[in-house]
């Protein structure tokens, strides 16, 4: 990416390979990585995180190691791993009580540091891990950042349980689809809402017990309706804007409310008298920390959960696959095949 602004700032060519420069890093040959919305915004230059150019974007990648430094031990050269994205400092107060994807100077690759649209990226050792059992480079290139925000927002913060109802707020983009997926895994009940009966469709397909159509009904009558007046337990909103205030509205006394971003605007028209009356819960959170990535890990093994992959295109034609994924017609992940 040679400047801010559209896709054709992206453009396709050689670059210098990335070498150590740390006995604790290693280099990854990179075999898939995904796209994901921050890549957009940070392109366009809306979230100040890249701060030097020409830059590599991309936070989800999966590889093979093909070097090691000397100090790094948890991994060796011709593992196939996927990466945890977020790098702290190892000093400040957040790192030092294993919070560091709250880290006051944090890294995430893509951001700070240069990303995955490549075949080759320098990461510190220990921010790859063994890809899931089963899972193609793709697949593994396709969870890490989407599954572990929703890991966080769903389970360390909501502590959604199984027979709760959880509300999604548009369904389709790679954090509501794999929310989706890991709770009816659980056992939890899960409406679903989208502009779009297609999507709404993939949702049920996908195990959704109710798809609501945001355009032509309200949801939170739907979701009263659905709920004998009660509400739901849980409301995943990661759309902000005018739906912030709909989706406190939803909510069952005690309800959580988890949020990750903000696509339709960062200020709504809040109501606070709703939050203390009825006692809920709302959560603010992204990435997640390294414990979350292993019990994570450790759930897409046993739960032989896959992320959603709605289309693969070839490394040169990046571009293009961010162009798709800003029109929204994807459902689930858009996949960068990189090499092979
Ligand atoms: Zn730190």
């Amino acid at each position: 990416m040679h400047g801010f602004g559209g896709v054709e700032q992206l453009v396709y060519e050689d670059t210098d390979q990335p070498a150590l420069t740390e006995p604790t890093e290693a280099i990854v040959k990179l075999r898939a990585a995904a796209i994901n919305h921050i890549d957009i915004w940070n392109r366009l230059g809306t979230t100040g995180m890249v701060t030097q150019l020409p830059h590599i974007l991309g936070a989800d990648g999966a590889g093979v190691v093909v070097e090691v430094g000397e100090q790094a031990h948890n991994v060796k050269k011709g593992d196939a791993v996927c990466l945890y994205p977020p790098v702290g400092c190892g000093r400040c107060e957040f790192c030092l009580t294993g919070r560091d994807f709250m880290c006051v100077h944090l890294r995430v690759l893509g951001e700070r540091l240069e990303g995955t649209y490549a075949e080759y990226v320098k990461i510190p050792a220990e921010n790859c891990f063994a890809i899931p059992a089963g899972f193609s480079f793709e697949e593994a290139a396709a969870f890490p950042l989407v599954f572990i925000t929703l890991w966080r927002m769903l389970f360390t913060n909501a502590r959604l349980k199984p027979g709760e109802t959880l509300l999604i707020i548009g369904i389709g983009g790679g954090v509501a689809s794999a929310a989706l997926q890991a709770a009816k895994k659980i056992g939890a009940d899960v409406i679903v809402t989208s502009g779009s009966d297609e999507k709404l469709e993939q949702a049920k397909f996908l195990g959704a017990d109710h798809g609501i159509n945001h355009h032509k009904k309200n949801f939170v009558e739907e979701t009263n309706a659905l709920t004998s007046n009660r509400g739901v337990d849980v409301v995943l909103d990661c759309v902000g804007g005018e739906v912030w205030q709909k989706s406190l509205a939803a909510l069952t006394r005690g309800g959580r409310l988890v949020t990750c971003g903000a696509t339709a605007g960062g200020q709504p028209n809040d109501d606070l008298t709703a939050i203390f009356s009825k006692h809920l819960k709302i959560y603010g959170s992204t990435l997640g920390s390294r414990e979350e990535f292993l019990q994570l890990l450790s759930f897409m093994t046993v739960s032989q959960i896959k992320p959603i992959i709605d289309r693969v295109f070839p490394l040169k034609e990046a571009a293009t696959a961010q162009r798709y994924v800003e029109e929204g017609k994807q459902f689930g992940k858009v996949v960068l095949r990189i090499g092979a």
